[in-house]
């Protein structure tokens, strides 16, 4: 079962529950984790019940209140390896993004903000499976930005590979660790069947998703690519 959680500042927080226990996707901004506790204990669960905190990638609307979650649950937080850098106090200086704001406070404070050093982080791989999620690296937005695939759900965790804020779209150059690469993390998303998609921003899609990601990656990547004053736009 997949829920959307509410009241959760920054991206968009969602409850798994699977055969291999409870997870919750990207808890958000710092501060959400009393909203995903409230939501889990109205759901008739025990936070102790949680099992994994997943994170899509490391950004602070994503991430922000990862390890105070992990800290009231005692839940495991879940990472892509080439993320889990960015979320020690001492982090990669890497070119300026606007999220990347973070890396310009002191070591001190910024702990507070994204830090899990302290968290046992479980490092992904492309392909390997956590709660019955099955990795999809797709760096560009972040190093280790990753989907999560569930078969037996039919259904992609997009994070931000793809928003659907105002249809499908790749991440503006802005908020991105390399702009052509992200660009082209859609690709992978081919291969894969999903009715459902379930997005970092934008509304879910919840019937043909697979098609419709399809379609915005042959437009965006075939031999005659459409929309494009669109793709200038992002440029
Ligand atoms: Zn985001
Ligand atoms: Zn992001």
């Amino acid at each position: 079962m997949i829920q959307r959680i509410p009241g959760v500042r920054g991206a968009q927080a969602y409850l798994v529950q699977s055969s291999d226990g409870f997870a919750v996707i990207d808890p958000g901004y710092t501060g959400s984790y009393r909203a995903v506790l409230q939501f889990i204990i109205q759901q008739g669960l025990q936070p102790t019940e949680l099992r994994w905190v997943i994170l899509t990638h490391h950004h602070i609307d994503h991430a922000g209140t990862a390890l105070a979650l992990c800290e009231a649950t005692g839940a495991r937080l879940a990472m892509h390896r080439a993320d889990a850098p960015y979320m020690r106090a001492v982090r990669p200086r890497d070119r300026m993004t606007f999220w990347g704001l973070a890396d310009y406070l002191p070591a001190r404070v910024a702990r507070y903000l994204v830090s899990c050093a302290e968290c046992d982080v479980r490092l992904l791989e492309d392909g390997e499976t956590v709660a019955g999620l099955t990795v999809v690296h797709g760096p560009g937005h972040t190093p280790g930005s990753i989907c999560l695939w569930s078969e037996s759900e039919s259904a992609l965790f997009v994070g931000d590979v793809l928003n659907n804020e105002r249809g499908l779209r790749t991440p503006p150059w802005t908020v991105n660790h390399r702009h052509a690469m992200a660009k082209l993390a859609p690709r992978r998303l081919s291969e894969l069947r999903y009715q459902q998609a379930f997005f970092g921003h934008g509304p879910a899609i919840l019937a043909d998703a697979d098609q419709q990601v399809r379609e915005f990656v042959e437009q965006r990547t075939g031999p005659h690519p459409a929309l494009p004053r669109e793709r200038g736009r992002e440029i």
